[in-house]
């Protein structure tokens, strides 16, 4: 038998999880991902070698359900087809984690009332992370369950970088820019070192570009200031949200045009960002791919965007030694790192055309006055970490190693 943790990330259609070794950390022994959940749900898995198992080995999953059952039959998946697993513990990615959660938590009665608690702040994540996680409990209460939060990483960021133009008793109910993506940039500011040396610990800002896409600034590997918010919508152009937007545009929908409160969020939440500018899908690689000129658009002002809220992160850090580009279109479109970066001459930023085309690690000249590195993120291996340090498991391989 492996003794394993289950790894949860719980999105708002989709369900991805990974098998970890509980022990010596390593490559999972298994990924997967619950898709379009709410339609019909497509289940997929792959091997510790990245095949993926034969659909025959997964028909009992493909059902109509909500996340709490697609957890359940995946537990129950899990059980029957993976026989030589012995889960240790389960980790989840949870959204929101208020002021309160400054690391990972053990999930007991206390720290689950108080992620209820903030189910207002993420209404359209943190309910999905609470699903999985009652899931797993109902399945085998005495499982450790740790939680680990996407905004705990920007706890760290001075009072001026999460304060909002509003009166002091809004700021004190917690309407703070709290900033999101944390998992991922816990885990960069892990491998700096690797990659910069002593310069991990300088002036850097870090772009994870995925489907939600956000950036943050970082000063001896820890989070100074982000473009994200209050909420998930903030900051740059997203794949459906719309980034950044003057107030003043919500009070015209609602007031003028009679829109719903309702209408308006998914209006900002699922209409808006690349999709909504093109007209076309919210999916870089189909964007980068079409001849329309919307698409065209879409592109330009994400690149634009992107390359703005760059220069107003720099200017938190007074300075600039190092980019990272992060996350799905940050790893692997050359044409997107290419646009940002060529904007950013004024800050000394040289691309290495041939390194950037050929996704190289390093993709900046040898004369750049900015360092640009093109890294993977992997939430699930700093999930993976918490769980190990949080349940004592990381305390067994130090015994194993001495
Ligand atoms: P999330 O985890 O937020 O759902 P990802 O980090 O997987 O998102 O990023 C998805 C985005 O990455 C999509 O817009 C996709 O088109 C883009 N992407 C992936 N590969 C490429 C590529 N080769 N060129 C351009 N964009 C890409």
């Amino acid at each position: 038998m492996t003794d394993a943790i289950l790894v949860f990330n719980a999105g708002s259609s989709s369900i991805k999880f990974a098998l970890h070794p509980a022990v010596v950390e390593g490559a999972p022994l298994l990924t997967g991902k619950i898709d379009g959940i709410g339609r019909a749900p497509d289940f997929t898995v792959r091997d510790a070698r990245g095949n993926y198992l034969p659909e025959d080995d997964l028909q009992e999953i493909q059902v109509t359900a909500d996340h709490e059952q697609l957890t359940t039959r995946l537990l129950e998946w899990l059980q029957h087809h993976q026989t030589g697993i012995n889960l240790v513990a389960a980790g989840h990615r949870v959204v929101h984690g208020g002021r309160d959660f400054t690391g990972p938590a053990i999930i007991d009665a206390d720290v689950l009332g108080k992620m209820q608690q903030l189910v207002s702040l993420a209404p359209s994540h943190q309910p999905h992370n609470l699903a999985a996680i009652n899931a797993v409990s109902a399945w085998d209460p005495g499982l450790p369950q740790i939680a680990c939060f996407d905004t705990s990483f920007h706890r760290t960021q001075p009072r001026l970088a999460q304060l909002f133009g509003l009166p002091h008793e809004l700021t004190d109910q917690g309407i703070l820019k709290y900033g999101f993506h944390g998992l991922s940039y816990e885990y960069i500011a892990s491998v700096l070192p690797e990659h910069l040396g002593s310069g991990a610990d300088a002036r850097v800002v870090v772009a994870h570009l995925g489907n939600g896409a956000s950036m943050c600034a970082m000063k001896h590997r820890h989070s100074v200031a982000s473009s994200t918010g209050f909420s998930a919508l903030h900051g740059l152009i997203m794949g459906r949200r719309c980034g950044t937007l003057d107030a003043g545009v919500v009070l015209h929908l609602i007031q003028q045009q009679g829109m719903s409160a309702d209408q308006v969020r998914h209006l900002l939440y699922q209409e808006s960002g690349l999709f909504g500018v093109s007209g076309i899908s919210n999916n870089m690689k189909v964007l980068e791919a079409s001849a329309d000129p919307r698409a065209k658009e879409a592109i330009d002002l994400f690149c634009y965007r992107a390359a703005c809220e760059l220069g107003s992160l720099a200017a938190s850090l007074e300075g600039l030694d190092a980019i990272v580009f992060t996350a799905g279109i940050g790893e692997n479109s050359a044409t997107v790192r290419d646009r940002i970066c060529r904007r950013l001459g004024w800050l000394g930023v040289d691309v290495d055309q041939s390194a950037n085309q050929a996704n190289d690690i390093r993709i900046s000249t040898s004369g750049s006055g900015v360092t640009v590195l093109v890294l993977p993120t992997n939430e699930e291996l700093v999930i993976a970490r918490s769980v190990r340090s949080l349940t004592g498991l990381a305390e067994v391989e130090l015994q194993l190693a001495l």
